[in-house]
């Protein structure tokens, strides 16, 4: 596996042009994330990640997370590599100072993760996981339980969890069936008794943070059935005292471990609460309102699913290019010259090469425009917080889709060494594979898009988007066309089909959607650099912009015909003829 160079200058045109980041600045909450700051951000955690972090990606591959005697362990170097990052106060970014942050924006903490997931994605879950946590007991949590866990999780001294998912319950969160059973006597009087059995929790079980903080999703005693019955608790894996010390374990145990198709490195676990009927948890927020409550960090949790697409994408690049470069195959097709060339010269490979990187590129500028949003939502713009509800669907599905595509193409190049593992070119693909399953299937995000974000602003918000994108790009024929078909889309949507024509077309709306923002925010950039920002890319920037703006936003147009398709042809056949 070739090592990882952080595409630093990309990430600050991006950070500046999409993020809007010096605007941000000059507002009293984000004045300290001036311009020089903001750099020795960006470039500082490139440098740590490709440090520390990258050169465990291959061994952390290999051995794996290893369930041994009820504790999760990780292959030697990733504790001292996590110490360094809690020391180094990676984990701490966006946080609020009250609880030991640095009250930057949410944009950067999204390079932190950016930088880290691009170098070692199955091990940038741990800190991605806990910023999910903190933000649920930021939002919701009392202000006791917000001084016991918020300056421990911030600074990264213990990780957090999320657990939503039980056999039964998967993308039907609803259809959860652990419970909460208040206790009425005795030293945890107030708090509750968890049972259960949750499955695929990430960092369930670890060695590496001295606690971990699970967040529950649990019922209560006579809660109504489905999603309106669900409760969020907060149950440590050690209590902790009243001075903040650790007391005994509580009782919850990692039963086992799935083996899985790629981040091995990334311990997914079956979880048991309460073998022992003394699973004590604390609820957070008001009592059938905890889907509500994990909502509220779905969203962010999405957007860095999102970037998980930029940073496979990204890493999957850069080593096809190191490749293409080396092998030498073939001369040049028409050359007088008889001598074989490196692969790169070959007009094909050029395509995969150019789709990757203009792929990548597309989404790292749809990740920093959205993640722009969510901080100037955070300040108060309501407009800019509804822009982002509906950009969340986007990045997330197309985001991850090309984390794939572009990780795939980075096999074709490798042509057999791609398949084969020595190359590390087949971690990334099996690595990018979980991307669009998890934090809600790229089906339900499109599913999301053309049922609750499509109502937004009254039905106006996502045909208003299409609207200034299609006058903006007046000058660019493809994408303007483009971004014409989405608004013609979402109307029909919105106003004519039935729910079922709706969901049948999603997906290939959301990637309609996803390409032609991307599309508008690589012209946003190309236009800064046109004037002087990022020197170090004027010879490269005008091509990929090029390239995404004159292939893919075409391939993207063609998807029309199935987005407004209608269900009718789906449901020609009943399933049993599907199946027989
Ligand atoms: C490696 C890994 C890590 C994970 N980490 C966590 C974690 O930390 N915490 C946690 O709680 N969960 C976690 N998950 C669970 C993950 O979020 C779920 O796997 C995911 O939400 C999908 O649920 P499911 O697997 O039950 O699939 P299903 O819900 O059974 O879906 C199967 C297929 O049916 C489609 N489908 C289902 N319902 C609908 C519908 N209504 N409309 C249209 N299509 C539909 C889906 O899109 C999908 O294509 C993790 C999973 C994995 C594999």
């Amino acid at each position: 596996m070739t090592p990882f160079t952080p595409p630093t200058a990309d990430q600050l045109l991006a950070i500046r042009v999409n993020a809007g980041i010096d605007e941000l600045a000059q507002t009293e909450r984000f004045a300290h994330a001036e311009s020089d700051l903001v750099e020795a951000i960006v470039a500082g955690v490139g440098q740590f990640a490709a440090g520390e972090f990258a050169p465990l990606n291959r061994k952390g591959d290999l051995e794996g997370a290893k369930l041994e005697n009820g504790v999760v362990r990780l292959p030697d170097g990733f504790g001292a590599a996590y110490r360094a990052y809690v020391e180094q106060g990676w984990n701490a970014i966006a946080s609020p100072a009250a609880h030991g942050g640095q009250g930057l924006p949410f944009t950067l903490a999204c390079n932190v993760l950016e930088n880290l997931g691009a170098a070692n994605m199955a091990f940038t879950l741990l800190p991605m996981l806990s910023v999910g946590a903190i933000e649920a007991l930021e939002h919701h949590g009392s202000p006791a339980q917000q001084a016991m866990y918020l300056p421990n999780l911030v600074s990264g001294k213990w990780s957090g969890t999320m657990n939503l998912t039980e056999p039964a319950a998967g993308s039907d969160v609803g259809a959860l069936r652990s419970t909460a059973e208040p206790v009425e006597s005795g030293e945890h009087a107030g708090k509750y008794r968890i049972t259960g059995q949750k499955i695929y929790i990430t960092w369930g079980e670890h060695d590496l943070a001295e606690n971990i903080i699970h967040l529950v999703l649990a019922r209560l005693p006579g809660a109504p059935e489905g999603s309106r019955g669900i409760s969020l608790f907060v149950v440590p894996k050690y209590h902790v005292n009243a001075d903040g010390s650790l007391g005994p374990k509580n009782d919850l145990r990692c039963v086992s471990l799935e083996h899985k198709l790629g981040i091995n490195a990334s311990p997914t676990c079956v979880m048991s609460y309460g073998d022992n009927g003394e699973c004590i948890g604390e609820l957070v927020g008001a009592p059938n309102k905890g889907l509500a409550a994990m909502f509220t960090m779905m969203n962010n949790a999405r957007i860095n699913v999102g970037n998980q697409g930029a940073q496979i994408a990204e890493r999957a690049t850069q080593q096809a290019l190191a490749y293409a470069r080396d092998r030498v195959q073939s001369a040049r097709a028409g050359s007088p010259d008889k001598s074989p060339v490196a692969i790169i010269e070959h007009p094909d490979v050029r395509r995969m090469i150019l789709r990757m990187k203009a792929l990548t590129e597309g989404v790292r500028a749809l990740l920093y425009y959205c993640a722009g949003q969510v901080d100037r939502g955070n300040l108060g713009e309501e407009a800019a917080k509804t822009r982002s509800e509906i950009l969340v669907p986007l990045l997330k599905a197309w985001g991850t889709d090309v984390g794939v595509e572009v990780s795939g193409l980075g096999i074709q190049i490798h042509g057999g060494m791609g398949f084969v593992e020595e190359t590390g070119a087949a971690q990334h693909w099996r690595d990018s594979r979980i991307a669009p399953i998890y934090e809600g299937t790229n089906g339900i995000q499109a599913a999301d898009l053309v049922t609750r974000k499509l109502g937004l602003d009254g039905g106006e918000a996502v045909v208003a988007l299409f609207e200034s994108i299609a006058r903006e790009a007046a000058d660019e024929y493809a994408l303007a066309a483009l971004a014409m078909d989405c608004a013609s889309v979402a109307r029909w949507m919105r106003d004519d089909a039935s729910l079922d024509d709706r969901l049948a077309g999603s997906v290939p709306f959301c990637t309609m959607a996803a390409v032609c923002v991307a599309g508008w925010q690589l012209m946003k950039q190309r236009e800064a650099v046109a004037a002087g920002a990022a020197p170090e890319l004027a010879a490269t920037k005008p091509v990929t912009v090029r390239f995404f703006l004159d292939r893919i936003v075409p391939e993207a147009a063609g998807l029309k015909a199935g987005a407004v398709a209608g269900a009718d042809l789906l449901y020609a056949l009943p399933a049993e003829a599907l199946v027989g």
